[in-house]
C-alpha cells in the first residue's frame, strides 16, 4: 500500500515508522531483526531501508595496495522483501542516483515492480568520501528531480528506450528529501525549496524531512513549503542523540543547529549512558509536540538499533 494511502486511512492520527541500514557485507540480517523486532508493537506501516553510496577500498596484495570500489551495505532491496514476508509491512527502498546509471536505476524499479513494492524514496545521494562534491555517475541522474522523472515515466509505462503498452504498469509512490536548515549545497533556503518544489511537480508525494532537534525549524519549513505552492505530506523525520561525539558529529555531517539546552544537557553527562537517555527525553518531547501538531507520521532514524527508539516510542504511541 503506499505511503500516502496510509497516511489517508490513518485519518489524521499519527503513524509510526523508522527507517533502518543494511548490515555490512558479511554481516548476519540477524542483527537488523533483532533490533526491528521490538519496534514492531508500534506497528510500523512501512519501514525505510537506506541505499549506501559506493566507496573505495585499499586491499593488500603483498605490499601493493589494489584499490576497489565496492559497495560496504548491499542488500537494500533483498532487505526490504524479506522484511516485508518477515513481517507483513511494507518497505520503502532508498533509490539513489549516485553510483547507479539509468539503466541499472530501470532494473531495480522492474525489481521493485515485480516484488510487490509500492514506495520509492528518490535521492540523490551525496558525495564519495573521496570527492568534495557530488559528482554524477556517467549515464545517471545529477539531482533527484530528474531521478522522480524517470520513476513517473515508468509509472505511464515509458521505460528508458520505448513505450511499452502495458496494462500492468508500475504505480510508485514516491517519497524525496526536504531540509528544515537547507540543503548543505543549497545556495538559499528560498533556492531549495523551489528545488523541493519541482520534485513535487515531477510526480514526488510526499517529503521526509532530514533530521531536526528543534521543532520551530520544522514548523517554519512547512509554512514556507507551502508558500511555495509544496501541498504533498511533510513528513519529519527525527533522531534522538545517543553519544557525546554527535553533538560535533551531527552539525558537521547534516548541517543541522543543535539547540543551547540539548548542548547544555548533554555536554553535563559524565557516560554515555546518561547522554543517550538525555536524547531520548529530548525526542519524546519532540514527538510529542509534533504529535499534537498532528504531523501525519513520525519517522525515526534508528541507525540500526532499537532499545532508544522504544523508549521513545512507548512514550509517545
Ligand atoms: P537533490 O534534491 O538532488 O538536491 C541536492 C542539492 O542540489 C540541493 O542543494 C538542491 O537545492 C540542489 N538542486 C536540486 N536540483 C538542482 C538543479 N536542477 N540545479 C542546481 N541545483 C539543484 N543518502 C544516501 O546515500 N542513502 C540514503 O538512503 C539516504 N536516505 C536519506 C533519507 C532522507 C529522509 C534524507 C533527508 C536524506 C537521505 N540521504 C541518503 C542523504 C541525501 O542523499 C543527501 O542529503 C544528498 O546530499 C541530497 O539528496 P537529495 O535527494 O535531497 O538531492
Amino acid at each position: 500500500m503506499k505511503v500516502t494511502d496510509h497516511i489517508k486511512k490513518a485519518k489524521g492520527e499519527t503513524l509510526f515508522t523508522f527507517e533502518i541500514i543494511p548490515p555490512v557485507k558479511g554481516k548476519s540480517i540477524q542483527e537488523l531483526y533483532d533490533n526491528i523486532d521490538p519496534l514492531m508493537e508500534f506497528k510500523p506501516p512501512f519501514i525505510d531501508v537506506t541505499t549506501s553510496r559506493e566507496e573505495y577500498v585499499y586491499i593488500d596484495r603483498d605490499g601493493l595496495l589494489d584499490k576497489k570500489l565496492t559497495r560496504m551495505r548491499p542488500g537494500t532491496l533483498g532487505i526490504c522483501a524479506s522484511i516485508t514476508h518477515k513481517y507483513d509491512v511494507d518497505t520503502v527502498p532508498h533509490v539513489l542516483c549516485g553510483g547507479f546509471t539509468k539503466e541499472e536505476t530501470e532494473y531495480l524499479l522492474v525489481d521493485c515492480h515485480y516484488l510487490g513494492i509500492d514506495n520509492v524514496m528518490a535521492l540523490r545521494g551525496d558525495a564519495m568520501r573521496e570527492q568534495k562534491y557530488f559528482e554524477a555517475t556517467k549515464g545517471g541522474h545529477p539531482y533527484a528531480s530528474s531521478l522522480v522523472a524517470q520513476i513517473k515515466q515508468l509509472n505511464d509505462g515509458k521505460y528508458l528506450h520505448e513505450v511499452i503498452e502495458t496494462d500492468n504498469c508500475a504505480n510508485f509512490c514516491i517519497g524525496v528529501a526536504g531540509y528544515p536548515e537547507k540543503h548543505m549545497e543549497a545556495p538559499s533556503m528560498k533556492s531549495d525549496l523551489k528545488r523541493l518544489k519541482e520534485k513535487v511537480d515531477l510526480g514526488a508525494d510526499y517529503v521526509v524531512t532530514q533530521m531536526f532537534f528543534d521543532n520551530e525549524k520544522y514548523f517554519e519549513f512547512v509554512d514556507a513549503a507551502k508558500f511555495y505552492g509544496i501541498d504533498v505530506p511533510i513528513i519529519p523525520g527525527i533522531k534522538p542523540i545517543a553519544v557525546k561525539r554527535h553533538l560535533q558529529l551531527l552539525p558537521q555531517v547534516f548541517r543541522v543547529d543543535l539547540p543551547q539546552d540539548l548542548i547544555d544537557a548533554v555536554e553535563g553527562c559524565k557516560t554515555n549512558k546518561e547522554v543517550r537517555q538525555v536524547g531520548v527525553e529530548w525526542c519524546i518531547q519532540q514527538s510529542k509536540e509534533l504529535k499534537r501538531a498532528g504531523v501525519p507520521v513520525l519517522h525515526y532514524y534508528s541507525m540500526g538499533k532499537s532499545d532508544n527508539i522504544k523508549a521513545i516510542a512507548k512514550e509517545v504511541f
